[in-house]
């Protein structure tokens, strides 16, 4: 059997945390969640991980701080980092792209739409 892709969660709300994971689980993927920025560095530095789903708007560190230390280190250049977020303004996805993102989805996010993305982004990775 082909091992599991692990995907990190960094979101400040469990409901989205607890969906998102949820999604991802039953379409066959491993789950790592985090908190914040701060708490997704760590998550990252200490798992292997293949993808990241992060939300922006997070107390602490949020998303595009998040990112732009995530690419600051060179071994993470090219992590696929999939932005989730409320905020769906052309300015917040510029921004999003700017601190490094690969893709950026608004939420609400469909399932099946999530699972596509992530699929999609895995096989191009
Ligand atoms: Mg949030």
């Amino acid at each position: 059997m082909e091992t599991k892709r692990t995907i990190l969660i960094v979101d400040d709300s469990e409901f989205v945390r607890n969906y998102h994971t949820y999604v991802l689980e039953q379409a066959e993927f491993q789950v790592i969640t985090a908190v914040d920025g701060s708490d997704g560095l760590e998550k990252l530095y200490s798992n292997r991980c293949d993808l990241v789903l992060t939300d922006i708007n997070m107390s602490n560190m949020d998303g595009y701080e998040f990112i732009r230390r995530v690419r600051a280190d060179i071994q993470y250049r090219a992590l696929p980092i999939i932005i989730v977020s409320t905020q769906g303004e052309s300015r917040d996805k510029a921004k999003g792209f700017e601190a490094g993102a690969t893709l950026y989805l608004v939420k609400p996010c469909a399932p099946e739409t999530m699972v596509e993305n992530v699929r999609m982004i895995l096989t191009a990775a």
